[in-house]
């Protein structure tokens, strides 16, 4: 592990090159990394996965973390991973990964740390012209991700827009600047995304829910809906 760089009070990012200086696989926007950091006693061999949440063709990976208080891997990762250490990750896996060769507008949505995936997917499209709604929903500052690499990739892309949400706000965050939205991600505000866009979102399992329902409830097709759980996996059709 390369670097280590706290994103806000819950979220850390951990950066890895490969210990013999070869280069890394590039992964595809959207997936992930297994990983086995614990070393030693009853839980080694634990493994877990983390979306690579930086743009593809870096010359690390990028893994961001959040602490989960009572979580066994993600707290040993906060509280032990230090510059240095030498921990097995697999290469990219996954099949969530944002489509080849399509130009329609891309939404991608996230709640909480669903949105690493989506950052890498920003990444991607930012390179292109296609237009991008990129629409994030968070506790507050306290849980903010990305903010200032967001900001860059905005004012570097003409074609990348945005929209903040803060469920509940704290005195010090500012309506207009750190956040354009207080509260959930609305239906109401969902159904002003336009509907020949192709869609992807991560988040956690009520916010899942609610963004299919609505995109359905719009006449989105099914081949125009991506998700990931980062849970255990399930069709949201069925649920
Ligand atoms: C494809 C994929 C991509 C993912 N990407 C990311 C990512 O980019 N970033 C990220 O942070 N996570 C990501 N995850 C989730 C990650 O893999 C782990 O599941 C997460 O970090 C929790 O692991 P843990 O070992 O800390 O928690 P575990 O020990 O596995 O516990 C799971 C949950 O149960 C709760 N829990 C455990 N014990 C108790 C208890 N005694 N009482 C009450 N609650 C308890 C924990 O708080 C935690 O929420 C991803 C998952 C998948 C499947």
């Amino acid at each position: 592990m390369v670097k280590r760089e706290a994103e806000n009070d819950l979220i850390t990012s951990f950066y890895f090159k490969r210990e013999d200086g070869t280069e890394l696989k590039e992964h595809k926007a959207g997936q992930f990394i297994s990983i086995m950091p614990i070393k030693e006693g009853e839980h080694k061999s634990e493994v877990r996965q983390y979306s690579l949440s930086m743009k593809p063709g870096a010359n690390f990976y990028r893994i961001s973390v959040k602490r989960e208080e009572k979580g066994l891997v993600s707290r040993y990762i906060h509280e032990n991973l230090n510059v240095g250490d030498v921990v097995d990750l697999t290469n990219p896996l996954g099949e969530f990964v944002l489509k080849e060769g399509n130009d329609k507008p891309l939404v991608l949505l996230s709640g909480g740390i669903g949105v690493t995936p989506m950052m890498s997917m920003l990444y991607k499209a930012a390179d292109s012209n296609r237009k991008v709604i990129f629409a994030q929903a968070v506790l507050n500052s306290t849980a903010h991700t990305f903010k200032k690499e967001l900001e860059e990739i905005k004012e570097a892309n003409s074609n990348v827009e945005s929209a903040i949400f803060y469920q509940t706000p704290l005195e010090s965050d500012v309506l207009g600047e750190d956040y354009q939205y207080e509260g959930f991600m609305s239906k109401e505000w969902l159904e002003t995304l336009p509907r020949d866009g192709e869609f992807y979102f991560c988040g956690p399992l009520g916010f899942m829910k609610h963004i299919y329902n609505t995109l359905k409830g719009m006449g989105i097709s099914d081949e125009n809906i991506n998700y990931e759980m980062f849970g255990p996996s399930a069709d949201l059709a069925n649920m």
